[in-house]
């Protein structure tokens, strides 16, 4: 075990339950504290009931557990932000702040996911670089811009070590989205092995950017465990692993299942999806800690039908 516990903040989300494994497999099973607002369905290891506007009981816990290291993931989402702004800002941002002031009260290490939702209209659609303008056009972007600049003032003013990674479009096998934009890029695969077609919520051609989770779980621990002295970047590392259109996708799928047919029916995520950027320049994080991402769209579509079907037999 490490010598202080690492707290996971929204541990039963798409990213939290596949990161809390990780996280134990890498250093051990009672080295991580999982936290959620809701029970899990199944627990291995340390859980704990949190609500993240609690910032009381978030400071008991990690006095309790001797934690070293907060993964805050509790948010919520793009899609979902839009039906509350208010409920939506008050769990982004008040969650972060009390974050943030365990950290710099108990002097812990943050982990905080941004998201590519911080560029908007005013950002270059195509290789969207590190310093684009911020202008989003959702309150969950808008929550994001403000929660970064939050990190950096901690960081220059606290010496509170916190870092950051803008996630494009997020895809894994083992857990469900949680209402993005990107959602569908992950309901796909689950059609294709099912049902062998699927309802598209965006246009054919809107291209954007997407990561493997294998390689956003390596993301996020290489950062936390780079030399701090090299992170020039203390409000949000750019990242990017592909981007791929709906079609492009469909066909990536065709090559492996030939009778895949897929439907278009935009909705309102369209138009949010058209604020955010094609593709994105990660050069920083390439040069401030190695990063590099490993999958691409056919080797990833390769890897998440093995995985689903192998999934579909065992429950056969
Ligand atoms: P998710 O919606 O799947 O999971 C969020 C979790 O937070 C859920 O388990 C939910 O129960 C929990 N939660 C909600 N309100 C809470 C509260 N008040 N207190 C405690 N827990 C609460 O989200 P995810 O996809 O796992 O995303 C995790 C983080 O990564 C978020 O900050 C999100 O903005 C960021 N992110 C995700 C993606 C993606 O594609 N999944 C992309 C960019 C950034």
């Amino acid at each position: 075990m490490k010598a202080k516990r690492i707290l996971l903040t929204g541990a039963n989300g798409q990213i939290g339950t596949v990161l809390l494994s990780h996280l134990q497999n890498r250093y051990g099973l009672d080295a991580v504290v999982a936290t959620d607002i809701r029970q899990p369905s199944h627990s291995t290891g340390l859980f704990e009931l949190l609500d993240i506007r609690d910032g009381k009981l978030l400071h008991q816990l990690a006095e309790k557990y001797q934690v070293g290291e907060i993964y805050h993931l509790a948010a919520v989402l793009s899609a979902k932000g839009e039906s509350d702004p208010v409920w939506t800002w008050g769990v982004n941002m008040d969650g972060l702040l009390n974050v943030l002031e365990v950290a710099r009260e108990l002097q812990l290490k943050v982990f905080f996911p941004s998201s590519i939702a911080v560029f908007g209209d005013y950002a270059p659609r195509v290789l969207t670089s590190q310093w684009a303008p911020l202008i989003p056009a959702t309150v969950y972007g808008i929550s994001k811009v403000a929660g970064e600049h939050w990190c950096r003032y901690y960081h220059s003013r606290y010496g509170v070590d916190v870092r950051s990674l803008r996630f494009p479009g997020l895809i894994s096998y083992e857990s469900p989205p949680g209402g993005g934009t990107t959602d569908y890029a992950v309901e796909i695969y689950h059609s294709a092995v099912k049902d062998q077609s699927y309802s598209c919520f965006l246009k054919p051609d809107t291209r954007l950017p997407m990561l493997y989770m294998p390689d956003a779980l390596r993301a996020m621990t290489q950062l936390m465990e780079a030399d701090g002295e090299r992170l020039r970047v203390r409000t949000s590392y750019n990242l990017a692993g592909m981007s791929f259109t709906p079609a492009e996708q469909a066909r990536s799928i065709r090559n492996e299942m030939p009778g895949f047919a897929i439907h278009y029916q935009p909705d309102f995520r369209q138009q949010i999806a058209d604020s955010w950027p094609e593709s994105i320049d990660d050069s920083w994080a390439r040069s401030d800690w190695d990063w590099k991402p490993q999958f691409g769209l056919d080797a990833m579509t390769r890897d998440m039908l093995a995985h689903l079907k192998k999934d579909i037999e065992v429950t056969l």
